[in-house]
């Protein structure tokens, strides 16, 4: 038994959700520890864009500042139909003057992690216990028991509460013995970064390529000429062929762009599925672990984030005394709704969109309503304020906390 307190909170999975939250406790004054079965945050190419809605969370955790001198903010968006050229731009400028945080930011997930994994250092209530795989979880009336293995052997931890962050495959999950209910859709894709500056070619910082053979969404990941392009294909086709195939559909969607290097690519499955609960006593879900969506559109990570804004200061309430549990009730059945209701909604109608329409007729009824987004400024706001839907912070904490108590 190396750590035993039923204050302390135990979080499974530094992805950036689990590294977040611990940040969250950690500040709050609770004593959290975070079991990481990999050796160091993983950098495979994942989330890169982050809704204007979501950056006041990360000023409130300390993060923002570096994560925009580390990434950068943008406004711009753009829609192209590959078979006709047409195109559509619009500016998160019309946020300027409503919002603290007109713009998004990108930046590679991993990066986020690692800028939080620094802060978190800071606090000597926080530890981050990688090559730590967590394989069963055991509660009671007054703790929740953690069995793992590490690299020196089988390891326990106990503490009070546990957070299940470990990502779409989640063992803790499966542990409580919870469905992820939904469904897989069934093409594969493919997210690569490449060093081509893609706006010599006409593509904003975001991009969005509508067709159902060659759409893409193209974003800008860094200050150089790192981009992201994200395409489908047939999941039956050789993994080890890829970067042959991807070379080919670059060279139809930017075919005067002749030279370009591969810095990381990888295949995966998209998903829209939810835990059938998000609170199982003292075992709380958040962010994949709790619910996966294709992230056409960019609400994955960012379903996450609003999860962890609201977790961290109603856990802390708990933990501390000045809320009772049923606040966290509120957490789980708040952030369940609105996947369902908003997120997988949203993100669903971006795929169909994007890659999934050959009707020509659906295809110019698309382009219509993004003209109009695009024309029509109370229309685009309205739009805009699709992600700060996506909260449940004011919802669980002004119900539950009095003022003077967040934190
Ligand atoms: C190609 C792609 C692009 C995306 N783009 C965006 C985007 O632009 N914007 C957006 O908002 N979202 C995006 N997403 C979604 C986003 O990547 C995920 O929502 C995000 O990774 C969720 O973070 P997480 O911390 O919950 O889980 P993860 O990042 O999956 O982290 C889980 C962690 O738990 C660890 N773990 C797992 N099991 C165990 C165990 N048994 N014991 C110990 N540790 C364990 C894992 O090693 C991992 O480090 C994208 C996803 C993909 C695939």
């Amino acid at each position: 038994m190396i750590m035993s307190s039923a204050k302390a909170v135990t979080i499974v999975g530094a992805g950036p959700v689990g590294l977040l939250a611990a940040l969250g406790l950690a500040k709050s004054g609770i004593a959290v520890n975070v079991l990481e079965r990999a050796k160091g945050v993983i950098s495979s190419p994942r989330a890169i864009a982050y809704h204007w809605s979501c950056l006041e969370g990360l000023s409130e955790l300390g993060l923002l500042e570096e994560a925009l001198q580390v990434g950068f903010s943008k406004q711009d968006y753009c829609y192209i139909e590959y078979l006709t050229g047409d195109r559509i731009e619009y500016s998160l400028d019309v946020l300027e003057g409503r919002t603290k945080f007109p713009y998004n930011l990108h930046l590679g997930q991993h990066l986020l992690a690692e800028i939080a994994l620094r802060k978190l250092a800071a606090y000597p209530n926080a530890a981050v216990h990688w090559g730590v795989n967590v394989t069963d979880i055991t509660q009671d009336a007054e703790g929740v028991s953690v069995q793992a293995v590490g690299p020196s052997g089988e390891l326990e931890f106990r503490s009070g509460w546990l957070v299940g962050a470990d990502g779409a495959g989640s063992t803790v999950r499966s542990k409580l013995g919870l469905e992820f209910e939904g469904i897989t859709w069934p093409k594969r894709f493919v997210a690569a970064n490449l060093y081509l500056d893609f706006s010599k070619y006409g593509f904003a910082r975001s991009t969005f390529l509508i067709d159902s053979t060659f759409g893409a969404i193209i974003v800008k990941l860094d200050r150089n000429d790192l981009w992201r392009c994200t395409y489908s294909e047939d999941v039956n086709l050789p993994e080890e062929s890829i970067p042959e195939r991807m070379r080919e559909f670059l060279g139809v969607i930017v075919p005067d762009a002749k030279d370009y290097k591969l810095d990381a690519y990888s295949p995966y499955r998209m998903h829209q599925r939810a835990a059938t609960k998000f609170r199982v006593g003292r075992v709380l879900l958040a962010g994949d672990a709790a619910h996966a969506t294709n992230p056409s559109g960019g609400y994955g990570l960012v379903g996450g984030l609003f999860d962890v804004y609201a977790l961290y200061k109603a856990l802390a309430a708990v933990v501390q005394g000045r809320a009772g549990d049923e606040l966290l009730d509120r957490y789980a059945e708040d952030r369940r709704r609105v996947f369902l209701e908003i997120v997988s909604p949203a993100a669903s109608e971006n795929k169909r969109m994007i890659f999934d329409t050959s009707d020509p007729a659906q295809r110019a009824a698309d382009m219509a309503k993004i003209r109009h987004l695009a024309a029509d400024k109370a229309t685009l706001l309205e739009r805009l304020m699709l992600t700060s839907r996506m909260s449940s912070e004011p919802l669980a904490l002004s119900a539950m906390l009095p003022q003077s108590e967040t934190i």
